[in-house]
């Protein structure tokens, strides 16, 4: 990998076709950048991830964008030979459970058994199932079963063959319509109760446009996620939290986890869908999972989730839940505000939110 690039990346650099760094990714064909960087083709209208097979464009015929959905947005497609909406869920989710998902995506029509499938991915039937738990909130039949209806329907709606659809949607695009279903929080057990007792808690620390932001996490997901003017208070605070887990500093997973939520605050990618692993009561994981059910852009209010988790009158217990979001950003609680106006509270400091709601309207 060469870092000199990945420094040139986080500092936005020029996209157009004179980039000289970015242009190299492409002739090198660098898998490393599969996900961070797409090159699109002015010509065909194809975009494709950097490690793509096909031949290299013209270079005066190449565009670059550091997410799949601009590139969308400008109107470019999505290559089939090496399928670019896969390569932000490939870069946070482990190779088991993306290539799992694949499978389910490109057999969709035969009898699919969980067991076979974890053998051919290379783990047991059990650890498939906890993969799916943890990184989706569900097991791998009722992610087959979304992954169908999701499919199906979009290819009866076109009038497709239902294979094309499947290619079309890709691992993206159905993870996403999945991201709308009520589940999508990878709960364990309250196992923090103990502080952390022999836990190994993952933690990054970065600097963003609105002061620092911490994210720690497992090598399940996420646990925690907060943002603080000053670095040092955010590395106390999580001691404090889990005073008997051990914590180190600046390794995977979290950084990938760090570098997606950086990412998206500096408008560089798409909203990140991270897998989290946070101990819940029944009542905050399903406001918690109506709150990543929220896309980025829109907003809900307090009752309109006390609704939408069936019940109404819960409003008060609905924003005590969202107040005590331990995952910042992964869990989206800034998209809640007052049904009177105002942009309401936030654990995070009420500018903060105001600053992030508008970033997402942007
Ligand atoms: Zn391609």
């Amino acid at each position: 990998m060469n870092y000199a690039i990945l420094a040139t990346m986080s500092d936005k650099p020029d996209i157009d076709s004179g980039n000289d760094l970015l242009w190299q990714v492409v002739v090198d064909r660098d898998a490393a950048y599969d996900g961070k960087l797409f090159y699109a083709v002015v010509t065909t209208g194809i975009y494709c991830r950097p490690s793509c097979s096909s031949r290299r464009p013209k270079r005066d015929n190449t565009t670059y964008f550091f997410d799949q959905a601009t590139a969308e947005n400008e109107g470019y497609r999505a290559c089939k030979k090496c399928h670019p909406q896969r390569a932000d869920a490939e870069a946070i989710y482990p190779a088991e459970l993306v290539a799992a998902c694949k499978i389910f995506e490109n057999e969709l029509e035969g009898d699919i058994s969980i067991p076979s499938v974890a053998a051919r991915v290379g783990v047991s039937d059990r650890t498939l199932r906890n993969l799916f738990d943890r990184c989706l909130g569900v097991s791998p039949k009722r992610y087959l079963d979304a992954v169908r209806q999701a499919l199906f329907r979009r290819a009866l709606k076109r009038g497709e063959a239902v294979t094309d659809a499947v290619y079309e949607a890709g691992y993206g695009a159905a993870s996403r319509a999945y991201e709308m279903s009520e589940s999508m929080l990878g709960m364990t057990p309250a196992r923090y109760a103990g502080g952390g007792k022999g836990e190994t808690i993952y933690f990054t620390v970065r600097e963003v446009s609105f002061g620092f932001i911490i994210a720690a996490g497992t090598q399940s997901g996420l646990c925690c996620v907060r943002l603080g003017a000053k670095c040092s208070s955010l590395t106390k605070e999580l001691k404090a939290e889990f005073p008997l887990a051990t914590l180190v500093e600046d390794q995977e997973p979290v950084l990938t986890w760090a570098t997606a939520l950086v990412d998206y605050i500096n408008q560089q990618r798409a909203w990140p869908i991270l897998p989290v692993d946070i101990a819940a009561t029944a009542f905050q994981a399903k406001v918690w999972a109506a709150l990543r059910a929220i896309p980025a852009g829109m907003t809900a209010s307090y009752s309109e989730i006390a609704e939408k988790i069936g019940k109404p009158k819960a409003v008060r217990a609905v924003a005590t839940a969202c107040a005590s979001n331990p995952v910042a950003l992964a869990v989206p609680c800034h998209r809640v505000l007052p049904k009177a106006g105002g942009i309401g509270e936030y654990r995070w400091g009420s500018q903060r939110k105001q600053k992030l709601l508008q970033l997402e309207k942007d």
